[in-house]
């Protein structure tokens, strides 16, 4: 157990307050896998919690969470707490503070998420998430039906987690899942967004295949070429923009679900750019360079070769001509021509005419790197 996460633990012991480590991070050390993050419940109010040390942030206070800060280090402490009744499928009506450890527990939402630790009382696992790690399933805590209808977000995750672990979902959890699989449509673009984003950056095959057994894909209207799944298995880099750019080939109407999701401009951007590539054929260095000056996707160049790669666009080694390109420094851009816009106005070029050479001399040089010289341009 990490020596941080122990000590605000023993303070708050000292302080009368049963504390454990819980969730994700309890999970992630009984896999054998390095947690992102440190959750602690805790008996303490907010209050004594900010009385206690020194260092906090109130993040969020209403659901009775602290963040405290040790060493540098963040460590977010939350108050034992009973969730109310549930509205709109998401968000529970009240959320009320507890001094019973089950509570909190049993608000959670799979087995394998619910597991308490403590260095002294070891771990605590009320609904046998220790067997369902051991036995890779996913299982709700409590009856799937009540905790999706609670939280229909839960349906996500579960898939997300269950690609993730390569773990399988239990049957009735399952069942669940699909059947109220339509409630997700009352879920913000953004928690949709934020969900799909941590499948696809993961496992999106197997992601994408519970996707579509659980009807995902046709509740949400997300349009996708099914045929494709497969292809995401051999995609190098996997991203949001480079899965979902597979997922659609093909698809004129991915627009209307990609904006549901409210995604920033620079994801949208990545997946025009991503789709538009498609369009070129690419034989040699040349065109990958033509490539590079049309679309201006320098950036997006890692996702582009691999979902070309995926998609087996082409017959040669885009990352090879990408590396020659880099090495020998040659020039694709305007602004790395040996020659510019004040040069030919002093030639005595204007306006329109000054843009049109400067496009007219890059894709010569394109063809031919070793003229990118001040006085063969200007002789050209
Ligand atoms: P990750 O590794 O993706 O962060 P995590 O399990 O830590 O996974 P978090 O979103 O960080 O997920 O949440 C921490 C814990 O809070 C979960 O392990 C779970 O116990 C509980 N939790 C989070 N979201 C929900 C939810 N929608 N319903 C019920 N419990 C939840
Ligand atoms: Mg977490």
């Amino acid at each position: 157990m990490i020596k941080g996460a122990e000590e605000i633990i023993k303070r708050l012991n000292e302080q009368g307050y049963p504390s454990y480590l819980v969730g994700g991070c309890v999970r992630d050390i009984i896999m054998g896998n390095t947690p992102n993050d440190y959750d602690i419940t805790t008996a303490a109010t907010p209050e004594r919690i900010m009385e206690i040390f020194s260092h906090t942030v109130p993040t969020g206070l209403k659901h009775g969470t602290v963040t405290v800060i040790l060493n540098g280090i963040t460590y977010e402490v939350t108050t034992f707490r009973e969730d109310g009744a549930y509205e709109d499928n998401r968000h529970p009506k009240e959320v009320t503070f507890s001094k019973e450890l089950k509570d909190d527990i049993k608000r959670r939402d799979f087995t394998i998420n619910a597991i308490a630790y403590s260095k002294s009382e070891g771990f605590i696992d009320y609904f046998d998430g220790i067997n369902d790690i051991k036995n890779k399933i996913i299982r709700t805590v409590n009856n799937p039906r009540d905790r999706f209808s609670e939280d229909a977000l839960r349906i996500l995750r579960g898939i997300r987690f269950s690609s993730r672990f390569g773990f399988e979902i239990e049957e009735e959890t399952f069942k669940a899942m699909c059947t109220l699989m339509p409630l997700i449509k009352n879920i913000s673009g953004e928690r949709i967004f934020s969900e799909l984003k941590g499948m696809f950056e993961k496992e999106p095959a197997k992601a994408c295949r519970i996707l579509k057994d659980t009807s995902f894909f046709k509740v949400t209207d997300f349009k996708v070429n099914e045929k494709n799944i497969t292809k995401l298995e051999v995609l190098d880099k996997k991203s949001f923009e480079g899965v979902f750019s597979i997922l659609t080939e093909g698809i004129e109407d991915y627009k209307s679900f990609l904006h549901s999701l409210k995604p920033s401009n620079r994801v949208k951007s990545t997946i025009r750019k991503i789709k538009n590539s498609l369009n070129f054929k690419i034989e040699n260095k040349r065109d990958l360079k033509l490539l590079l000056y049309e679309q201006v996707c320098e950036e997006e160049l890692e996702d582009i070769i691999a979902v070309r790669k995926a998609l087996g666009c082409d017959n040669v080694d885009l990352n090879m001509f990408y590396e020659e390109i880099r090495k020998n420094n040659e020039c694709f851009l305007i602004k790395n021509l040996k020659i510019n816009g004040n040069d030919l106005l002093a030639l005595g070029y204007k306006g329109e005419d000054i843009k049109k050479t400067l496009d007219f001399l890059v894709r010569r040089v394109i063809e031919d790197n070793g003229i990118n010289k001040k006085e063969r341009l200007i002789e050209i």
